[in-house]
């Protein structure tokens, strides 16, 4: 394994920013930071690539207002939307080219056992992520194709990988092994591997903030209530249990992920209901949820149908709470003692009425919201518990790109001080 050196005197050793990019099957997400200060100076999106209706959003935030710019038309695939974006940064002097670029941090999803940490990408790195696809067949190949983009863009810059896995990997054995034959797990690399890992690191680091603690002296629940959704057990700064699994398919109710069910349902599916493997596939992953038991997934949509009065809505709303409120009790057994549980992403954030559910009747765990704070809409971390209760509930924005340059500025950085080379790849734990 070669390292790849960062040259002495090269301008990437004074460099301060960060390019984030996260790239999915179908758009790129990106951010440009200035890592002086952590601020962002742009923000963009290329969505539906490929399509006729591709659409670029460009805002830059360096000037006083924050307009964005908007372009439409075709983009065909991963590499014309990174030029597009490229070419969008360049028109506000943030082009790609510039020195003062120092990496480009890749989102990746799936990192299997091997990473354990941000990885600065070789050939040999790429290769593993490539192996890893048939665990992550939805997102790997995007996020591989995204970095092959942009080292094509930029081949001198160290290119980082930060897995949503990662976080996780310190799950003990007995959280991460589903209770299978193990030769037949082993070889087909089946276990519980947990994603969102950004946002759960993030989210729990902050949470001892708010706090006014160390990672080391809390234990905290992570309730990420996106669109996809996943909790997760955090001991002393390190991951515990997480409810998502082989794929993000396991867990909470999501917006169209079924979450938790019987695996029977599958072969009963198949058996008797006569689907195939993707039809089953299509219809957990994407029909089911609060979309497959109401017909929407967006928490707003359905808080409207309720105060309406829509059943369906109701009983969406009621089965989503109870899945959540299982999973602050398993975790509250798992840790033991729980110092907060922490509200984010989407839903969390901004769901009044889902945190309120969530923490309903379990004051005998310590656990309360007071309905005064839990109203309060901010942008900032913030508890939602009164000061007499004896476990912290709280809400913390998430922020996995920031989270993601951090990860790889550091990563970078300390490859500076070490004698200008950056460290690459893992070894096997
Ligand atoms: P993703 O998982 O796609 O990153 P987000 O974390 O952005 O998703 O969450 C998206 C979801 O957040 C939406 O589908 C919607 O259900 C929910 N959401 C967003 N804003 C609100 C709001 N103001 N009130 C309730 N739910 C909201």
């Amino acid at each position: 394994m070669t390292p790849t050196p960062l040259k002495e005197g090269s301008a990437a050793v004074q460099a301060r920013r960060v390019l984030v990019l996260n790239s999915g099957s179908s758009s790129v997400k990106y951010q440009l930071l200035d890592m002086n200060d952590r601020s962002r100076l742009a923000i963009g999106l290329v969505e539906r690539i490929g399509e006729e209706t591709s659409r670029l959003l460009h805002t830059p935030l360096t000037g006083g207002d924050a307009e964005t710019r908007e372009r439409t038309g075709r983009i065909a695939d991963h590499a014309a939307a990174l030029k597009a974006a490229a070419e969008e940064l360049a028109a506000d002097g943030l082009g790609l080219d510039s020195p003062e670029l120092a990496a480009i941090g890749h989102r990746v999803v799936h990192g299997g056992l091997r990473f354990t940490r941000p990885t600065v990408i070789t050939d040999e790195v790429l290769t593993e992520i490539e192996r890893l696809v048939p665990v992550a067949p939805l997102h790997n190949p995007a996020n591989i194709t995204g970095i092959r983009t942009a080292q094509a863009l930029r081949p001198d810059l160290p290119q980082v990988a930060v897995f949503d896995t990662a976080f996780h990997t310190t799950m003990p054995e007995y959280a991460a092994r589903y209770a299978i034959d193990v030769e037949t797990a082993d070889a087909h690399r089946i276990r519980r591997y947990g994603f969102h890992g950004t946002s759960h690191a993030y989210v729990s680091r902050k949470a001892a903030e708010l706090l006014g603690r160390t990672p080391e002296e809390v234990n905290v629940i992570v309730l990420h209530l996106g669109n996809g959704a996943s909790a997760s057990a955090v001991a002393a700064g390190r991951c515990v249990e997480t409810s998502m699994g082989l794929t993000p398919l396991e867990g909470l109710v999501m917006g169209t992920r079924s979450g938790d069910i019987d695996p029977a349902v599958t072969f009963h599916l198949k058996r008797v209901a006569g689907m195939s493997t993707d039809e089953i596939d299509v219809l957990l992953n994407k029909k089911s949820g609060l979309l497959g038991l109401c017909g929407d997934n967006d928490m707003r949509e359905i808080r409207r149908r309720i105060d309406e009065g829509d059943e369906r809505a109701a009983l969406a709303f009621d089965i989503y709470v109870h899945r959540l409120k299982k999973y602050i009790g398993a975790y509250s057994a798992v840790l033991g003692r729980v110092d907060a549980v922490v509200f984010t992403a989407g839903v969390g954030e901004n769901s009044a009425p889902v945190r309120e559910a969530a923490i309903a009747g379990l004051e005998e765990l310590g656990l309360v919201v007071d309905a005064g704070l839990n109203a309060v809409r901010s942008g900032e971390p913030r508890l939602i518990s009164p000061n007499y209760a004896r476990v912290a509930v709280a809400v913390v924005p998430t922020d996995e790109e920031l989270e993601i340059a951090d990860q790889t500025f550091a990563l970078v950085g300390r490859a500076e001080s070490a004698g200008q080379e950056v460290p690459v790849g893992q070894v096997d734990n």
